[in-house]
């Protein structure tokens, strides 16, 4: 099975990701996490993204595909893919789909984490990532748990684009360029609709049952 998980920044893909990557054995592939390791490892790439990922617009086309093809033609993540954060405009659509035809696969489901700007703002405010395990948790809604042995506050960290404005110019972007990819896949009856705004295990409940039903 392979899944696109959508939804504006800070709808919880990420935190939904994980559940669904341990319960369906998937390979999770975030595009953002991708970039982000590009520019903490200072490469060339990640030099010359930098600036664009920390305003909050999109990457070029040409650099995402070149990652994304890395992986889908992989035989080990073959038909077990979750992308997070891709395919994020038309052209990103239509080149999966071209992608995925050419090894044999497809998309089976593409889940919609439906969130207002209102409640995007608190969540991308307290948001951390632990340096050390990549968990996400947030400081208001789902802070670090007291039993947790990995993720102490020294590995607690905040993204450089999480900050309100960078939040509401990426909310328009999600809008602007990824609304048209929702339609593209309701063509092709693909599209479920998630409330994301209730609470995390809630959230993930309403995907397992969509999810069971495809797995059979
Ligand atoms: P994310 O972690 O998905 O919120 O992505 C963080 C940032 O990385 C975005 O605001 C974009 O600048 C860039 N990015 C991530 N995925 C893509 C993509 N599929 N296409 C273009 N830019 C992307």
């Amino acid at each position: 099975m392979n899944i696109v998980i959508f939804g504006p920044p800070g709808a919880g893909k990420g935190t939904q990701s994980e559940f669904i990557v341990k319960k369906f054995n998937l390979f999770k592939l975030s595009t953002g996490d991708l970039l982000r390791e590009e520019i903490n490892k200072k490469t060339p790439l990640g030099l010359k993204i930098t600036s664009i990922v920390n305003s909050g617009t999109l990457v070029s086309d040409e650099i995402i595909n070149s990652l994304i093809e890395n992986i889908v033609s992989n035989n080990d993540y073959k038909k077990k893919i979750i992308f997070d954060g891709y395919p994020r405009n038309l052209s990103q659509a239509e080149n999966l789909n071209k992608l995925l035809f050419k090894y044999n696969q497809k998309i089976d489901i593409v889940i919609r984490l439906k969130v207002s700007l209102n409640i995007i703002k608190k969540r991308i405010t307290g948001r951390v990532v632990c340096s050390k395990c990549g968990k996400i948790y947030n400081e208001f809604f789902n802070p670090v748990p007291d039993n947790e042995t990995c993720c102490e506050k020294k590995f607690l960290q905040k993204r450089d684009d999480d900050n309100i404005d960078v939040a509401i110019k990426r909310f328009e972007t999600y809008e602007k360029s990824t609304e048209p990819v929702i339609e593209y896949y309701k063509k092709m009856n693909l599209v479920k609709d998630v409330n994301g705004e209730i609470d995390i295990e809630s959230i993930y409940t309403k995907i397992n049952d969509y999810l069971s039903v495809i797995e059979g």
